[in-house]
């Protein structure tokens, strides 16, 4: 059986300029760098990594909202595609987005009753307006926004009540998979929980399936059937969540996951030496290899591939060759 969503091959380039203006040098900003990744019907991919990695170019690349340079996107086995035409928008319908920042989704004029039923006004327009505001009411119900709120407009809400609104609209067209992009990163940390709670409720409830991007690994943990560690537009590991948490294999997922504090152990936290990522000057070989604690020589030469193993997969010549290891 073919996944829901299944990415192969998937690249995008974007040409700039370094500083420097007109007279800056051209350059290329590979953001996504050859994705493969599948998510089935219900279930939830996380993707990790830090910012700049290139989780938020994957969002719009999956959701056609920008053409990939190489590879494709296929949803229910159809081809996404950035024509956005009727077929996109049937498509677009079944696939739908939360992002970071609830107040910029939002449309300050508007009542929030209103805008979660604008997408129930734009695709079932033959719905009479009592049933549409049955529906209003029973999704706000859903995600624990009392009867009143929908008079509010966005400015009179907290910021976790504006999640909240986002995803009560993200709903309203029961969509078979929902791309959230940070979803709770611009809430304050004692209101993360409840909405990760409520998505994850939610979830269990009506069965969608999720992309779910986050720069913390605990959050994507708490909320994945899978997980997949992204560095400069590329996985790097990809397991179960359990396992990434206890056994990473990658040296860039051991260090991520140094960097979780568990309470009542001390554990060594590896601190990464040498610049942050950057995508404009993506280093040859493994591009992880100028901050990699554990690189070899081949790691500058050879690009690692990612290599499959009983449900795990990682992108390291320590695990897929370790012979070469052995003769350095
Ligand atoms: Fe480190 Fe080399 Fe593995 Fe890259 S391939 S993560 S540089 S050991
Ligand atoms: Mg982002």
């Amino acid at each position: 059986m073919t996944a829901l969503l299944c990415v192969r091959g998937l690249k995008r380039h974007f040409a700039i300029r370094r500083p420097g203006g007109l007279f800056g040098k051209p350059a290329t900003l590979k953001a996504v760098d050859g994705l493969d990744f599948d998510i089935p019907a219900g279930r939830t991919l996380g993707l990790v990594g830090e910012s700049g990695c290139g989780k938020s170019t994957t969002a719009r690349l999956v959701l056609g909202l920008v053409p990939p340079g190489a590879g494709e996107v296929r949803f229910d086995g159809a081809l996404v595609t950035a024509r956005h035409d009727a077929a996109w928008r049937r498509q677009r319908r079944r696939m739908q987005m939360i992002y970071q920042d609830p107040l910029g989704a939002l449309d300050r004029r508007m009542k929030v009753g209103e805008q979660i039923g604008e997408p129930i006004v734009i695709h079932e327009p033959a719905l009479p307006a009592p049933e549409r505001a049955a529906r209003v009411a029973d999704l706000m119900e859903q995600v624990g926004l009392g009867a009143r709120m929908a008079e509010r407009y966005p400015h009179e809400l907290s910021g976790g009540q504006r999640q909240r609104v986002v995803i009560a609209r993200a709903l309203a067209l029961d969509p078979a998979l929902l791309v959230c992009d940070e979803p709770v990163s611009a809430l304050d940390v004692s209101i993360q929980a409840q909405v990760l709670n409520l998505l994850d409720d939610l979830r269990a409830r009506t069965g969608f399936a999720a992309l779910f991007i986050s720069h913390d690994l605990k959050v994507v943990r708490q909320m994945s059937d899978r997980v997949a560690v992204m560095y400069l537009g590329r996985i790097v590991e990809e397991g179960a969540p359990e396992e990434v948490f206890h056994r990473p294999l990658h040296p860039y997922t051991q260090a991520l996951v140094s960097a979780i504090p568990v309470p009542g152990r001390k554990r060594a936290r590896i601190v990464l030496e040498g610049d942050p990522p950057n995508p404009v000057d993506v280093p040859s070989g493994c591009p992880f290899h100028p901050r990699c604690p554990q690189a070899m020589a081949v790691c500058s030469r050879e690009v690692p591939r990612l290599a499959r193993d009983s449900g795990r997969s990682v992108a390291c010549h320590l695990a897929t060759a370790p012979a070469v290891q052995a003769a350095e």
